[in-house]
């Protein structure tokens, strides 16, 4: 296990609570102005750790709020930034409703890797608490993200972020800058909620998406019989594989279908 030392504080880091820490200020900087992030906003960051990206972060914003479950880390940042709101616990289980009372969020973070996509669903069903999230993750969860149809990356997380958010990809970071070092490149997203959802139900196109994609080598009809009638799609689009279809497609065909009473 790596040790790592800074102002008098040691911490044993721990794989489990993805700590790999930021050592390069111009990419903490580079993070910091790509968010947007402004004077005035309400501005949570996803696991300070040592406060590299905090630090960046209260160059133009003093007051916002932080997360970190690492109770050491927690009680670091308590003593280095008294001013901030320190939420010690979990991201996961953060209530972003009451935080986003009076103003939407702008969340940034260097995310843990292990539960990348757990932060990400979560996001997504509280999109309308924010403004945007400035996330940096592993890169090929990045690749996922962002993936085209037809790809091997394209699959659920692809289309239902695709659908929700407008996704920026800014910028690749290489495994050098991180103490200790991950065994895993990574890059720096930006999503964005679209200003309205694309579908009415989203919890249901979101059920449909995963139902779409159940068995990636099935074919749309194969996958989808068994919960929804068909009846008013063209056997055509059936034969295809959710792995082709853009986010439009999946909206069109969502609108023509009915769940089966289950
Ligand atoms: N932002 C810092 C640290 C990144 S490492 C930097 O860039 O240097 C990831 C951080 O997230 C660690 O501080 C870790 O303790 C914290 N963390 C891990 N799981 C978390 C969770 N579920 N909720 C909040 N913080 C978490």
């Amino acid at each position: 296990m790596t040790k790592v030392e800074y102002k008098h504080t040691e911490i044993a880091a721990k794989k489990k609570l993805g700590q790999n820490f930021l050592t390069d200020r111009n990419i903490t900087r580079k993070i910091v102005i790509a968010s947007g992030a402004g004077p005035k906003e309400n501005i949570l960051e996803i696991g300070p750790g040592f406060g590299s990206l905090t630090k960046e972060i209260m160059a133009c914003n003093p007051v916002f709020t932080v997360v970190e479950k690492d109770p050491k880390l927690a009680e670091f940042i308590r003593g280095e930034y008294p001013q901030l709101n320190l939420l010690e616990g979990d991201f996961l289980e953060t209530d972003l409703e009451s935080l986003a009372r009076e103003k939407p969020l702008r969340i940034l973070g260097n995310i843990p890797y292990s539960i990348t996509t757990p932060i990400l669903f979560r996001l997504l069903e509280h999109r309308n608490c924010l403004l945007s999230a400035t996330l940096m993750m592993q890169h090929e969860v990045a690749m996922r993200i962002v993936a085209k149809p037809g790809t091997k990356e394209y699959g659920i997380l692809a289309v239902q972020m695709q659908s929700f958010f407008d996704i920026d990809y800014l910028f690749k970071v290489g495994r050098k800058v991180f103490r200790p070092q991950p065994n895993v490149d990574s890059a720096v997203i930006k999503i964005t909620p679209k200003k309205d959802d694309p579908v009415e139900d989203a919890d249901g196109f979101r059920r449909f998406v995963r139902t779409a994609f159940h068995q990636r080598r099935k074919t749309l009809l194969n996958n989808l019989k068994e919960s929804y009638n068909l009846e008013s799609v063209e056997s055509q689009t059936l034969t295809l594989r959710a792995e082709t279809l853009l986010t439009e497609e999946f909206f069109q065909l969502f609108a023509k279908l009915k769940p089966l009473p289950s």
